[in-house]
């Protein structure tokens, strides 16, 4: 410990030791007690000059001799005292502002701790004191710096989603007079530093309203009771101010599934959690107060925050994309000089799965080390070395590897579900096709909505289970049947489901007829009805499995296309794969020439051994 820092932890500490001693010593130096009989008898002997009476137990005495002192004695408080010294020729002052000056000193002591206590979170990060501070001041509204969606690059789905609720901040009035209920809640959903925090900071921004926030891990081992009033004194802030959002990050942290344990829940969560769902169905329509939450994970939360009139809209921030990142570099790049080597649309092809804050992260790395070299520009070079010490920890060749085998798969797996979709059923919005990994699953999905009826058919249900087959029809087909992969089971278990009620429940297998096999049997498992189920159900999965490959086998080339089409651009709209299945599609301008099209040749081969 250097002498510097020797000081700055001493300082607090003499300042607290002379401000408490002042204070001691201005008491005992000038006040002096002194017994009631005394003080009769100075009365007797007309040494007394002045009496200050109050409602205290004691009363203040002031002699002709040395009147800077003041003694203290016991109050009779006898109405007929006043009288009695007054008689004598002596001055009473009736006085409450002893009571007054007690009470500024109490404050005066208050704030020389607080400031104490402050001093040493600031200083010292101090959890104990930090802890101290944080139940007072519950949430203060957040840093000064207004966001908006400038600052927020790509995200586009998200920020469309949240569009209204901006407006409804900005002008509740317009939507009381149509009568309408906004969402109360939001819970945005995804992996961390995808800037779920940067959104709701922009929105608030947008709509010139404050931001308070809290974390949810800030509530974590908290005394019973202490949570729940945190969160009252949140929301009462919150209401003060007027219109506001407030956000809770980590909601998972106070909003977990209870689990049915014996030994009882997490008392003091549950407070907490019971708090926040009252206070929010507490505030009155349409007041002006939005509340976001955040968490990396929706399915752990607890289905009673999401019920209506709490959180009843969720919205996904997802990984960027090849496009996303490209355009979070270039944002944080602004304000940076970078050399001319520096291509972010190429930095963008390396940074596969990056979150925005790895990407924001890098380039600040990136910095330090050009600042640390004192060189004019960031180079390439700085990157690169910055790159390897983000993802540090893997090494370097193995991962990529890795990376870029999972991309090829996932690739073909859902380029199988997309290219399904398109041949059998047109009707289906495909809104979106990625190979980036959500956290509904891993690998990438597919938005495959079909068309809403009042009845399926029974073709509608052979479709629907041929599109989730597709998937592994296509890894098998591309990498051979040894190497298909657990990225089906999500299908696998769609697929089952929908088999199940075909046979079971709709009597769509000829050869079971028409029964419901559950009443059949009585809703009891029986040795002989499972057996056969299982044969049945198997049958026709295997029927439409075999049709699927087929399908895919006889449409290679466009399976080859779609999967392109993701290795290169990540996501595929929906107008990319019109555009793929019309030969209209062309990623030349977004890959290089010298590139390796590998995936290409591999399908190829393997689709033609077949
Ligand atoms: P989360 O709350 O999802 O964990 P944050 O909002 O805390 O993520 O993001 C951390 C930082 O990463 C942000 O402050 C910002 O610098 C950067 N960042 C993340 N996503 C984006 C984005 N879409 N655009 C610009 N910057 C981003
Ligand atoms: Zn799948």
């Amino acid at each position: 410990m250097n002498k510097n820092k020797i000081f700055k932890w001493a300082l607090p500490f003499i300042f607290l030791a002379v401000s408490l001693s002042f204070l001691f010593f201005y008491q005992r130096s000038k006040i002096e007690e002194m017994t009631y009989y005394e003080f009769l008898e100075k009365v007797e002997s007309n040494q007394v000059e002045e009496v200050i009476l109050n409602s205290n137990p004691k009363m203040k005495v002031r002699l002709k001799e040395g009147s800077d002192k003041i003694y203290v004695t016991d109050n009779p408080r006898n109405p007929e005292l006043k009288e009695f010294l007054l008689k004598q020729q002596i001055q009473v002052v009736e006085d409450d502002s002893a009571t007054f000056s007690n009470i500024l000193r109490g404050v005066f002591m208050i704030g020389i701790f607080f400031a104490f206590l402050r001093y040493m979170s600031k200083n010292f990060g101090q959890q104990s004191a930090k802890d101290m501070m944080n139940i007072q001041t519950s949430a203060l509204p957040g840093p000064n710096k207004t966001y908006s969606f400038n600052d927020v690059a790509d995200n586009e789905e998200a920020k469309e989603e949240v569009k209204d609720i901006i407006d409804f901040l900005k002008k509740p009035e317009k939507y009381i007079k149509y009568g309408a209920r906004m969402p109360r809640g939001i819970i945005f959903y995804g992996p961390p530093g995808t800037g779920k925090t940067l959104m709701a900071k922009a929105i608030a921004g947008e709509a010139g309203v404050p931001f308070f926030s809290v974390s949810g891990s800030d509530f974590v081992q908290m005394y019973v009771g202490v949570g729940a009033s945190r969160i009252r004194s949140l929301f009462e802030k919150a209401r003060k101010a007027g219109k506001a959002l407030i956000f809770i990050d980590e909601i998972d942290a106070l909003g977990k599934k209870r689990a049915a344990s014996v030994t009882g829940g997490n008392d003091e969560r549950d407070q907490t959690l019971n708090a926040l769902l009252t206070e929010m169905s507490g505030f009155k329509e349409n007041e002006g107060i939005i509340v976001i939450a955040a968490t990396n994970r929706l399915d752990v939360l607890d289905e009673a925050l999401l019920r209506p009139g709490r959180f009843d809209r969720q919205v996904e921030i997802a990984l960027p994309d090849v496009k996303g990142r490209e355009e979070i570099l270039r944002l944080h790049g602004k304000n940076k000089p970078l050399s001319d080597e520096v291509d972010f649309s190429k930095l963008a092809k390396q940074t596969v799965y990056f979150s925005g804050a790895m990407l924001e992260n890098l380039l600040n790395e990136a910095a330090i080390m050009a600042a640390n070299r004192n060189a004019k520009a960031i180079s390439l070079k700085d990157i690169d070395k910055a790159f390897y010490k983000i993802i540090a920890g893997s090494e370097k060749k193995d991962r990529s590897n890795i990376l870029e085998k999972d991309r090829e798969i996932t690739a073909f797996h859902e380029a199988g579900h997309a290219l399904v979709t398109k041949l059998i059923a047109p009707g289906h919005t495909v809104s979106k096709v990625t190979i980036i990994p959500s956290t509904k699953g891993a690998g990438g999905f597919s938005m495959n909505i079909p068309p809403d009826k009042m009845y399926h058919t029974k073709k509608d249900m052979e479709v629907q289970i041929m599109i989730s087959l597709a998937g592994r029809a296509a890894e098998e087909l591309i990498f051979g049947e040894d190497n298909i992969t657990t990225g089906a089971s999500n299908d696998i278990e769609k697929a089952t489901q929908i088999i199940r009620d075909y046979v079971v429940k709709y009597g769509m297998s000829k050869s079971l007829g028409l029964l419901n096999i559950d009443v059949l049997f009585n809703n009891q498992s029986q040795a002989f009805s499972e057996e056969a189920l299982i044969k049945e159900c198997s049958k026709h999965m295997e029927r439409l499995y075999k049709e699927t490959r087929n399908l895919i086998i006889e449409h290679k080339y466009y399976l080859n296309q779609i999967a392109k089409g993701l290795l290169y651009k990540e996501s595929l709209s929906e107008e990319d794969l019109d555009d793929i299945m019309e030969d209209k599609f062309s990623i030349s301008d977004s890959v290089n020439e010298k590139e390796d099209l590998l995936p290409m040749v591999k399908c190829n081969r393997v689709v033609e051994a077949r």
